[in-house]
C-alpha cells in the first residue's frame, strides 16, 4: 500500500517545480513534510516504487521551503531522476487542467469535480477533462544525412527534427506530409512508425516516424523555422535535451555512421 507519509510530492508554481536544492542541482523531490504550502489544489496521480504521487498547485506567490527551491521543469529533464520525469510530467498537466477549466468555457459557471480527471458543468453538463494534444516528430534521412531544424524558441545553439500538431480531420500520416513540406518544402515517402512520449510542454503526445527524402529543396518557411539543413553524425549541431524521443531518434539515426 502507498502510504501517505512516504508521498513524493510534485509541486508546482506555474510551469516550476518544487526540487531539493541540495548543492549538486540534482533535482531530487522534496520530502513532503517540507511542502507546508498552501494550496487549494492536491491530487493524487499515481504509485512509484510503492510511494503515493500527489500533484499540487502552490500559488504563483509561494515561496519555496528552505532547502528547496522552484525551478523549470524542462531545464529539470537534464538531470531529473529517469522514473520521476514522466510522473513529474502528468503532475504538471493534472495541475494546469485544474487552473484551466475553473470556469466553463460555453456558460460561465463553475465545473465540479466528478471523478479524479473530470470535470462536469453544473449548469449546462460540458464536460472536462486533460487535454492532450497529439502531435507528429518526424526523423527525415537521405543517406547518412538527417534533417535538423532550428525553431525560433529553441534554446541557443539547439537543433532538432520537425515536429507539429495534428489538425482536426487529418490522419497523424497526414501531419507528417503537411507539416514537413510546409516547414522545409520538401517532399517525403516511406513514413513509419518510431515511437511515441508524452511531452507535457505543455500537453503534447509525440508521436514519432521516420521518413524517407524524396524530393525537393530545404527552403524554410520563416515563421516556423530559422535555420534548416542535412547533417550527420560527424557535423550535427548540438541536439535537444535527453529524455526527449527526438534525441533519441536523432542518436538512433546518427549512431549508425558514427565511428
Ligand atoms: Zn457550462
Amino acid at each position: 500500500m502507498a502510504s501517505k507519509r512516504d508521498a513524493l510530492p510534485f509541486v508546482f508554481r506555474g510551469d516550476d517545480m518544487l526540487v531539493s536544492e541540495n548543492g549538486d542541482g540534482s533535482g531530487v523531490l522534496p520530502s513532503i513534510e517540507s511542502v507546508s504550502l498552501d494550496s487549494a489544489f492536491r491530487q493524487e496521480v499515481g504509485v512509484l516504487d510503492g510511494r503515493s504521487c500527489v500533484a499540487v498547485d502552490a500559488s504563483p506567490e509561494a515561496e519555496a521551503p528552505e532547502g528547496t527551491a522552484f525551478r523549470n521543469l524542462l531545464e529539470l529533464s537534464a538531470s531529473l531522476d529517469d522514473r520521476y520525469f514522466p510522473m513529474a510530467g502528468r503532475a504538471k498537466q493534472i495541475v494546469a487542467w485544474n487552473r484551466e477549466t475553473r470556469f466553463c468555457g460555453r456558460c460561465g459557471a463553475e465545473p465540479e469535480r466528478v471523478e479524479r480527471f473530470e470535470k462536469r458543468c453544473p449548469r449546462c453538463g460540458m464536460m472536462f477533462h486533460p487535454r492532450i494534444s497529439p502531435a507528429m516528430i518526424v526523423r527525415v534521412h537521405r543517406g547518412d544525412e538527417i534533417l535538423l531544424a532550428r525553431s525560433p524558441g529553441f534554446p541557443p545553439k539547439i537543433y532538432s527534427v520537425l515536429a507539429g500538431f495534428v489538425e482536426p480531420g487529418e490522419s497523424i500520416e497526414d501531419t507528417v506530409r503537411r507539416e514537413v513540406t510546409e516547414e522545409v518544402g520538401v517532399e517525403v515517402g516511406n513514413i513509419e512508425y518510431f515511437g511515441n512520449q508524452p511531452w507535457p510542454f505543455p500537453n503534447s503526445l509525440m508521436i514519432g516516424f521516420t521518413a524517407e527524402y524524396v524530393s525537393g529543396e530545404i527552403e524554410i518557411d520563416e515563421n516556423e523555422i530559422e535555420d534548416a539543413g542535412w547533417y550527420t553524425a560527424e557535423n550535427h549541431p548540438p541536439l535537444p535535451p535527453r529524455l526527449s524521443i527526438a534525441r533519441t531518434m536523432i542518436e538512433d539515426y546518427l549512431g549508425r555512421f558514427g565511428d
